[in-house]
């Protein structure tokens, strides 16, 4: 039996998804107390258990970059930090050009990422051979490759990033769904859960593809929409793909598991945009990507295949701060990339939250972003 829900915190989290508790895991080490976790769903529900655990550092803007380098470092650190092995392997990410304008893209965003310090280079005819052997290299007009990319799988991030939060503290509720909030003046001051009212010194909305309908539940709005994009797992085969790969193109993405699986998804953007229901021409079009880049993967079956929900802002970046129309409220959502984002986004709000300080890496993708600096053009991303 769960503990009564407490009367008041200093931190409510909605949303136990990763940005949630990597969230509630960063704010913990910087000694914040008092910390609630609350969501309406299971532990992995959301799309922080569905998704292609891909992580990389480079994009095309200095936005994405600046704050996807830091993810990756974070990354480095988390398996030690949370006292649990969280897997995460530089096996290497590389994006695949179909067309000359998307490798001409890629050149430029090359120039972005060492300008930035991100290890990043285009590969050699001979080095595409090597890391992708199996690849159509007719279909390929140019590879960009960061080492220092990877993958994570999400079961043991999810795990250590639960473990670090109960030994620490940091009360986290499942099937706890959040109904109202409640405001004070220019600020938000409670959190309702049915009839039952936590007093909050602060909120941090963290709720995927509901986070729209959390700004609303306090009379304000927020930038997106909920979208699904679906994925499937692969028969496990022989090694044919050692790094993480995205196809601009095409819009896949996807790597072979330590156990020989082909996992990974494509964004489809005509099929219905709030359902978790795989359907059958989202699968039949991954399938027709894999086969056209990868022809040996005909041999293999499909073994699952699956959908999640996200939260998409206008321009498919992040939306992280504090709401411009209400103090303490604040939000990490807009997320595509919120798998391989969570390290840095935990580090960065946490800081935020606790200290005042906004980074200069937050700044770009505060939630006003459309009304003041306008929004962050990133041709580096496998989005329509
Ligand atoms: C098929 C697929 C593949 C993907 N591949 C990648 C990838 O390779 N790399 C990558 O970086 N990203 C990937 N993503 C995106 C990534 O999974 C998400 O951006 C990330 O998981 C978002 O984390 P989150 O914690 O914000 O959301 P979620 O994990 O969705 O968590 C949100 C939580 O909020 C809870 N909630 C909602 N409403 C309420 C409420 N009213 N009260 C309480 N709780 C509430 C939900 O139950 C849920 O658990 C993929 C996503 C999908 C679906």
């Amino acid at each position: 039996m769960n503990a009564p829900l407490p009367k008041r915190a200093s931190v409510v989290i909605i949303g136990g998804g990763v940005q949630g508790l990597s969230c509630a895991f960063n704010l913990a080490e910087l000694g914040q107390r008092n910390i609630l976790v609350l969501d309406v769903g299971y532990w992995q529900g959301g799309a922080s258990g569905r998704n292609g655990t891909l992580i990389r550092p480079g994009f095309a803007s200095v936005a994405w970059t600046e704050l996807f380098k830091l993810t990756v470092a974070e990354w480095g650190t988390w398996s030690k930090r949370l006292g649990e092995n969280i897997m995460f392997t530089q096996r290497g990410y590389s994006v695949v050009a179909e067309k000359e304008k998307s490798a001409a893209m890629l050149e430029e965003g090359l120039r972005v990422q060492r300008s930035l310090g991100v290890n990043s280079r285009m590969l050699t005819r001979a080095e595409i051979n090597d890391l992708l052997p199996a690849i159509n290299k007719s279909r390929v007009h140019a590879v960009q490759h960061q080492p220092d990319g990877g993958v994570a799988p999400h079961h043991a991030v999810m795990k250590g990033l639960l473990a670090f939060c109960k030994r620490n503290g940091v009360d986290v509720r499942y099937r706890t769904k959040v109904t109202g909030l409640e405001r004070t003046g220019d600020r938000i001051s409670a959190v309702m859960v049915g009839d039952h009212r936590i007093d909050a010194d602060c909120v941090l909305a963290c709720a995927g593809p509901n986070n729209p309908d959390i700004a609303a539940l306090a009379g304000v709005e927020l930038n997106g929409f909920g979208m699904r994009i679906e994925a499937m797992a692969l028969e496990p085969t022989r090694p044919l793909i050692k790094p993480a790969i995205a196809l601009i193109d095409s819009l896949a993405y996807f790597h072979q598991t330590s156990r020989g699986e082909i996992m990974g998804g494509t964004e489809v953007p005509e099929r219905p945009r709030m359902s978790l229901k795989a359907d059958v021409p989202v699968m039949a079009s991954m399938a027709k990507i894999y086969l056209e880049m990868f022809p040996q993967l005909g041999e293999v079956r499909i073994l699952r295949h699956w959908a999640g929900q996200l939260h998409a802002s206008s321009d498919f970046a992040p939306l992280m701060g504090e709401h411009p129309e209400l103090q303490d409220f604040w939000f990490s959502a807009g997320w595509s990339y919120g798998f391989a984002g969570a390290p840095a986004a935990g580090k960065l709000l946490a800081q935020a939250i606790k200290t005042g300080q906004i980074d200069h890496r937050l700044k770009p993708f505060a939630l006003n972003r459309f009304e003041t600096t306008g929004p962050i053009i990133e041709a580096g991303i496998v989005m329509a």
